[in-house]
């Protein structure tokens, strides 16, 4: 029988055979630290905990711009149900009136930007809503206005 070097894996505590660690670049050490197994969990974990499977560097900046208007709004939560899952947030005009953005050029990204430099504009016009919050208001927000039209009390 052929006798095997093993190397203790500190993530799953277990001894496992050197072929089951990937090589690293490195010559003091020219073992990873991790097993495979584990390296390959930590790296799904690590791309799920972001929430983005960030591929190119515009992309990790919009996220990153996105993530930062979120914190000057209070929060990446979405203030009716309080999900927390940054992939369906977005960020909702308070009085419906992201068509007067879209008119002076603040479409999607660029309008992240833009409020991320204004601050306290931002705070005024928007708020953090998930996409079906955000669609529930925008129906409750036609109700409402169907009734004042006929002028009829809404509750
Ligand atoms: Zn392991
Ligand atoms: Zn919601």
């Amino acid at each position: 029988m052929i006798y095997m070097e093993g190397k203790l894996c500190p993530q799953c505590n277990k001894t496992k055979q050197l072929k089951e660690f990937y090589l690293t670049n490195n010559k003091s050490d020219i073992y990873h630290c991790y097993c495979k197994t584990c390296m390959k969990k930590n790296q799904t974990k690590y791309r799920r905990t972001n929430g983005y499977n960030v591929s190119n560097t515009s992309q990790k900046n919009s996220n990153k711009v996105k993530l930062e208007l979120f914190d000057i709004l209070g929060g990446a939560k979405c203030i009716l149900c309080e999900i927390t899952d940054v992939e369906v947030l977005t960020f909702d005009h308070i009085d419906n009136d992201g068509i007067e953005d879209r008119k002076r050029g603040l479409n999607g990204s660029y309008m992240s930007r833009y409020y991320r430099i204004h601050p306290e504009e931002a705070k005024k016009k928007l708020q953090v809503l998930c996409f079906n919050c955000n669609r529930k208001k925008a129906n409750y927000y036609m109700a409402f206005k169907r009734l004042e039209r006929f002028n009829i009390p809404p509750f």
